[in-house]
């Protein structure tokens, strides 16, 4: 018996189902997927509490509710193509792996990325699929996507992440015009030259930098 499974099913219960996530297939994925794997050795006996725990390079994983709450928001049933801005430790690209048939996800910072893909590696995420480079400009080589999830904060939504949607699809992202504090947005694509764009809530990430996001260096900095 996986002894830490007690610990998720307690973290599914009190602070995702009982914060309002239904979907049934991310309650399961959340219940099966080790986050003790993700986290740094340090953090160990918090992995399940319910908040963002530091990883190197001045990153996070994010918190878990969070997490469950934008996969819910991907609306995924199992046979989407799908593409991850910010893989950072690879815990979401693992829950994103049990939600769909195929995840690629990108990272800026190089020895995260190569931690994630050994992490994801060892669990036999083999449809998971890590890149280095810069996330804002999608991934045109794989594109086009049912669904992309970004989870660090830009100032809007990056033009060539919306263009690299199918029809119907649907990008969720936390933007807005501080560097720490964004709304979490979800842009469906309605047509192949309209696109539709609710608020979700607000949330807290760290920013996304690249040539549609922040700059590298803050100003004033
Ligand atoms: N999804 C991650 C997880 O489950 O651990 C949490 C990601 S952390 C909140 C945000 C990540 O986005 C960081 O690792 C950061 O380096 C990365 N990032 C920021 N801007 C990026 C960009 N333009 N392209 C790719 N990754 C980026």
């Amino acid at each position: 018996m996986d002894e830490r499974r007690v610990e998720r099913e307690r973290m599914v219960s009190t602070h995702i189902a009982g914060r309002g996530v239904v979907d049934p297939r991310v309650l399961r994925a959340m219940t099966e997927v080790p986050r003790e794997r993700f986290v740094e050795r340090e953090h160990l006996r918090a992995a399940y509490d319910d908040g963002p725990l530091p990883i190197p390079m001045q990153q996070t994983i994010s918190q878990p509710y969070v997490v469950a709450w934008m996969c819910e928001a991907l609306e995924l049933r199992g046979d989407e193509k799908v593409l991850e801005i910010g893989t950072g430790s690879g815990y979401a690209a693992a829950v994103l792996g049990r939600l769909a048939r195929e995840v690629h996800t990108i990272e800026r910072h190089r020895p995260l990325a190569e931690l994630a893909a050994a992490r994801l590696r060892a669990l036999g995420a083999d449809h998971v699929h890590v890149h280095v480079g810069d996330g804002t400009l999608g991934l045109p080589s794989h594109a086009p996507f049912d669904a992309i999830v970004v989870t660090a904060g830009g100032p809007d939504v990056p033009r060539s992440l919306a263009a690299q949607l199918v029809v119907g699809g649907r990008l969720v992202i936390p933007v807005g015009p501080e560097r720490d504090v964004q709304s979490l947005v979800r842009v469906r694509r309605v047509s192949a030259t309209e696109i539709t764009r609710e608020a979700l809530g607000d949330v807290r990430f760290v920013p996304l930098v690249g040539a549609e996001g922040w700059s590298d260096t803050p100003e004033g900095s």
